[in-house]
């Protein structure tokens, strides 16, 4: 597949006529059942929201188990492995802010704790994504109270 010339925020800006608010990604905004998450990836670890009475691991983390409604719950460490069930290599078509991002790739993350995450998949040559694949979680800090968890191929 062709590599495309990144394009730079100052040629959007002026190709598009935006300005810096135009530009600005969105963010996660923390909820208080999913702030713990939040705080975490911010240390760099992966938590999960097991339910203390049935187990079910809820993700994204929400105020009670989605499996037996139960609001008991502890946070574990998850492993930081995963795999590639789907992903999709965006070229085009997404919002201004991404777009000194492209081409990217989203993808489905099956962790082995149970939960599926979507996230981005980084630090990866194309031609070699592959459903399947053994991922592990980096963390990109994108703000000073937003790190992203996302994935990249395991280094063998
Ligand atoms: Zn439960």
């Amino acid at each position: 597949m062709k590599k495309h010339e990144p394009i730079s925020i100052e040629t959007i800006k002026a190709m598009m006529n935006l300005t810096d608010e135009d530009l600005k990604k969105p963010l996660p905004k923390p909820t208080k059942w999913s702030q713990p998450f939040w705080d975490a990836a911010k240390e760099h670890r992966l938590v999960l929201r097991k339910c203390s009475k049935c187990g079910f691991i809820d993700h994204p983390p929400y105020l009670y188990c989605t499996n037996c409604h139960s609001d008991e719950h502890q946070w574990i460490e998850a492993s930081g492995k995963g795999t590639l069930f789907a992903y999709a290599i965006n070229y085009f078509g997404v919002p201004f802010p991404f777009w000194a991002d492209l081409p990217y790739v989203l993808g489905m993350v099956d962790l082995p704790e149970g939960p599926r995450m979507i996230s981005n998949i980084v630090e990866c040559d194309f031609d070699k994504l592959a459903n399947g694949m053994e991922l592990e979680v980096v963390f990109d800090d994108v703000s000073e109270e937003i790190t992203l968890p996302k994935w990249r191929p395991v280094k063998k």
